[in-house]
């Protein structure tokens, strides 16, 4: 029997699947920053496009969202390029940025969006580092301040489950909607202490970040599960419960991401290391987004997968 794995076209080009984090890594098209934590194995644009269609059992690309990776900081201009190609490839792909709002022009933010761009990206969290709620909270002002006119910006925010709780009020208050990544840093059993293993929807943050996605100010990302969980084998069945309370308590909050080439964890990384590309991990994609098909039920994986993204990126 065939599975529909990303595709779930109607009659119209207005119900394709959208894949809301993905990423390129292109030396050909722009240098890495030099403070980065790690340098990945190539994964041009053509690639990705070609993981997207296999991934589609009619073999149609579906629209992309590029998010900026940590390798290249604040420097977009290798996702410009991209995003400039797949328009004028009439490919539909949206951006989320990584900036120095100080140094970024309105016109520069201008110019982002004619490309595709519908947010900024806050991963405090990446490479392992740890969250400072405060300088957080300062930063989803800030960035919302400069943002809130932009017609259907976004800020996509990578933390911990935990934090949450503390960010409840202040993103209570923002004008312009929260992205929650990988399934919002909600951890599966096989990564939470041994008194949260039978109730991992119990662990803290978890009721906030319901709350905040029933109220529409967060959306969140089912993606990254290997980041939330060590049950590879399995393909993270430990998430299972996590994933269908999101499912039946935010049908419509729900959006999907492949987080293709799906990079390592910022385990044994050094400075020392640089010149190393670190590959990227072996993920059954199929497996996963079978299971996930399972756990939400058809009409909620449909609803993840274009109808919810679709009311985002537009
Ligand atoms: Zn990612």
């Amino acid at each position: 029997m065939a599975t529909q794995i990303i595709s779930c076209h109607r009659n119209d080009s207005n119900n394709q699947a959208i894949d809301t984090h993905a990423h390129v890594f292109d030396p050909s098209l722009g240098p890495y920053a030099s403070g980065r934590a790690y340098t990945p194995e190539d994964a041009p644009l053509e690639e990705l496009i070609a993981f997207n269609q296999k991934l589609s059992t009619d073999s149609e690309i579906g629209t992309l969202v590029l998010v900026q990776p940590s390798p290249y900081e604040n420097d977009c201009s290798v996702m410009m390029q991209s995003l400039r190609r797949l328009k004028d490839e009439d490919t539909c792909a949206f951006g989320i940025v990584v900036l120095d709002l100080d140094k970024t022009t309105d016109t520069e933010l201008e110019t982002m969006h004619y490309l595709g761009v519908r947010g900024v990206r806050l991963n405090l969290q990446a490479d392992g580092k740890e969250v400072n709620i405060d300088k957080l909270v300062l930063a989803l002002q800030k960035t919302s301040d400069r943002i809130c006119h932009l017609p259907g910006w976004i800020i996509q925010l990578f933390v911990p489950g935990w934090s949450w709780d503390l960010l409840y009020q202040p993103i209570l208050g923002l004008p312009v909607p929260v992205i929650a990544d990988h399934l919002g840093g909600m951890l599966g059993p096989s990564k939470l202490p041994s008194s949260l293993h039978s109730s991992s929807t119990s662990q803290p943050g978890f009721e906030s970040l319901l709350s905040l996605a029933k109220q529409s100010c967060v959306y969140v990302k089912i993606s990254g599960l290997y980041r939330m969980s060590n049950e590879l084998s399995s393909n993270f069945r430990d998430l299972e419960p996590i994933v269908r309370t999101f499912a039946r308590e935010i049908p419509d909050q729900v959006i999907w991401g492949s987080d293709w080439p799906h990079t390592g964890d910022g385990k044994n990384r050094s400075k020392d290391k640089l010149k190393c590309k670190e590959t990227f991990r072996v993920i059954d994609n199929y497996a996963i987004m079978e299971q996930l098909q399972t756990w939400m039920g058809g009409d909620v994986y449909r609803k993840m997968l274009v109808d919810n993204p679709g009311r985002l990126y537009t």
